[in-house]
């Protein structure tokens, strides 16, 4: 545990807020404390209303804004003194408290309050700081937690047995808290939960946090030594199809499609096969934080439906009240420990599933930390249920947006990284879908930094390549929906009296083999595809009207076309749909450099405007335009329709 505090940096923020954000970024910087929008932090402040009048605010952490990145705009005002009249309430139901907290804040732009934000106002400290730090929930959740916890930290901190977040627990600290605290009290360890830290100053509450954390740390190394689950075997082949079919089964369960992201480094093989998983690994999620994020138990295994049996059977109780809510938790795993495919999380979105798997990353240092301490402690499943229920109960409470179309789905493209490629990747993400995109250009690998993007460099008349490429989308996502057949060549024109054949069989070897081949090895996994797979194909004006000068181009093309006639009658059983479109005049390609399309426009006697344009609608055509249609085909729009041939041309009138 490393103290960050910098002075030169803490004097250049002139006020107490800009202080907040200051030491809550230092803490949101350590993920062994906090990770993706866990922990909060908090300041009270006076300041003038209206009429001029001084009123105390409590600014909280606001939800949806993570401590690493935070702002000013990233914490709620609050105002505290009607806080804390409500913690001397009796009772107060968790949509009332959200609608006090919503109602009582000082600025109306700011963001929803943390629910913990009663909590905070009850602590009288000007500075608040609170994580979920792995060392000290790897001693709460033992058998004996608490003693160790008091043996640990004796008067410094006030302990407070486990209770769910939200009103009940600042009720539960208002009355505690005052009994127990002295004049020594540094800090509060919730069991099960996390720690608080507090003081006079921001220094001081960010200096007790890193000293209180780490005598939890101190104490682990004295107590359970070196922890390392015992050692992997060597690694196996990555099991494609059971992957997708996995990926099938949760996304049955979900009721939608969901992404799977198999984590299969040294550390997640070794749990997945540590010799008592099977025990070990029957506990829940950590702390409720970490329920809000991985949800539930884990799946050890990979019988999915057995594991929404016994999940919709455990949470009888569950059923009645998500009934009366007219709403129902699906039964889908989150986290699924197989000794084969390693750890995998299962999420709506890449995100979702990069939140699951560094949460349960930190779970197995917390289970085997607290095995080593004589036996880890989850909370137990009513509790973690408890949480999830009360997470869909605040959502509803959001407005949340209709998902996009494709969130939860895979889709490989092509020729990636540039023109009809690059936009059609543009389509799909902005439809929701999870990318792979293949080139031959490395600059496809930092095409985008986004979770929900894999850039691959890949010749794909390489079998080997594509071999390798399908494995690592199927490790990232766990399978595939859509495939769009864009990469091709395009030659120099050529009669066919000067037509070599090495020239012939180098186009058809791109534009015609390798896309046989990737149908062949992609075909396990669309039918797989919870929606049913789709495939584009990316066709060519030339194959209804061809021109002199491209009889590779144009055979290529034709006889790909053909071959998405077939593979449409062979694979309409399995409900996958097979589409091809034909662009013509695409100009805002890498191919079309400004001095070819002058020399191409004079050869026709027209401006370069006319010559783009040279359509019976008299418009120009886009990669936008072709790869929005590509979108479309995969979409809902034509869930009736296969072997369709789409011209995208402005209109031809050689075709028509
Ligand atoms: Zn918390």
């Amino acid at each position: 545990m490393q103290n960050h505090w910098n002075e030169g940096d803490a004097s250049r923020c002139a006020t107490d807020l800009a202080l907040r954000v200051y030491s809550s970024r230092l803490i949101g910087r350590d993920t062994s404390m906090v990770l993706h929008g866990g922990g909060n932090t908090s300041v009270k402040t006076e300041e003038p209303d209206r009429f001029g009048e001084t009123r105390r605010v409590l600014w909280v952490k606001g939800s949806g804004w993570d401590l690493e990145t935070i702002e000013e705009a990233g914490f709620c005002p609050l105002l505290l003194d009607h806080l804390i009249r409500l913690a001397q309430l009796p009772a107060l139901s968790d949509p009332a408290m959200v609608e006090e907290l919503a109602t009582h804040q000082t600025r109306a732009a700011a963001p929803a309050a943390s629910v913990e934000a009663i909590l905070h106002a009850l602590l009288p400290y000007k500075f608040v700081d609170h994580s979920h730090a792995d060392a000290v929930v790897s001693v709460t959740n033992t058998a004996d937690g608490e003693a160790r916890i008091r043996e640990i930290y004796g008067e410094d901190v006030v302990v407070i047995p486990y209770v769910m977040p939200g009103f009940d627990l600042a009720r539960a600290v208002a009355s505690r808290f005052p009994l127990e605290a002295t004049p020594r009290t540094q800090g509060m360890v919730l069991m099960n939960h996390g720690i608080f830290s507090f003081g006079a100053t921001a220094r001081e509450s960010y200096e007790r946090m890193i000293a209180l954390v780490a005598r939890a740390e101190r104490y682990l190394q004295q107590h359970a030594g070196e922890i390392k689950p015992p050692a992997a075997p060597a690694d196996i082949e990555l099991p494609r199809l059971a992957l997708a079919e996995l990926r099938r089964d949760v996304s049955r369960e979900a009721g939608n499609p969901m992404l799977l992201a198999a984590n299969r480094t040294a550390q997640a093989l070794a749990f997945v096969r540590h010799p008592d998983l099977s025990r070990i690994a029957r506990y829940g999620p950590a702390t409720p934080d970490h329920v809000l994020r991985t949800k539930r138990l884990p799946l050890i295994g990979r019988d999915v439906a057995a594991y929404a049996e016994a999940y919709r059977h455990y949470f009888e109780e569950m059923s009645k009240r998500a009934r009366e809510a007219k709403t129902m938790l699906d039964p889908a795993p989150r986290v699924i420990l197989d000794p084969e495919l390693g750890l995998c999380a299962a999420g709506r979105s890449a995100r979702d599933c990069a939140i699951v798997r560094d949460l349960y990353e930190h779970t197995i240092d917390i289970i085997l930390a607290g095995e080593s301490l004589g036996g880890y402690r989850a909370l137990p499943a009513q509790d973690i249920f408890d949480v999830e229920y009360w997470d869909l109960e605040q959502a509803k409470l959001k407005k949340s947006g209709k998902p996009a179309p494709f969130a939860g789905e895979v889709a490989l493209v092509t020729g990636a990284a540039s023109g009809i490629g690059k936009a059609c990747v543009d389509a799909l993400l902005a439809r929701g879908a999870a990318v792979v995109g293949l080139d031959i250009d490395p600059a496809i690998e930092r095409l985008y930094e986004r979770q929900d993007f894999l850039g691959l460099r890949c010749n794909v008349a390489d079998g080997a390549e594509v071999d390798a490429a399908l494995d690592r989308m199927l490790e990232a996502y766990g399978g595939l929906d859509m495939l769009i057949l864009n990469a091709g060549v395009f030659p120099g024109g050529r009669r066919i009296e000067e037509l070599a054949d090495a020239e012939w069989r180098k186009v058809m070897a791109v534009n015609l083999d390798a896309n046989l081949a990737l149908l062949r090895e992609c075909q396990p996994l669309l039918r797989l595809a919870p929606r049913y797979g789709r495939v584009v194909f990316i066709g060519s004006k030339n194959v209804p009207a061809p021109g002199p000068g491209a009889a590779a181009y144009s055979a290529s093309k034709a006889a790909l076309t053909q071959l998405m006639r077939v593979a449409a009658l062979e694979w309409g059983g399995e409900g996958i749909r097979v589409n091809a479109l034909h662009p013509d005049a695409v100009f805002d390609t890498g191919l079309w450099t400004g001095e070819v399309l002058a020399a191409r426009a004079a050869h026709y006697g027209l401006s370069v405007e006319d010559y783009k344009r040279k359509n019976v609608l008299k418009t120009e055509v886009t990669s936008r335009d072709v790869a929005e249609l590509a979108a479309e085909m995969c979409g809902p729009l034509f869930a009736k329709t296969t072997a369709a041939q789409v011209p995208v041309d402005g209109g031809n009138d050689r075709v028509i």
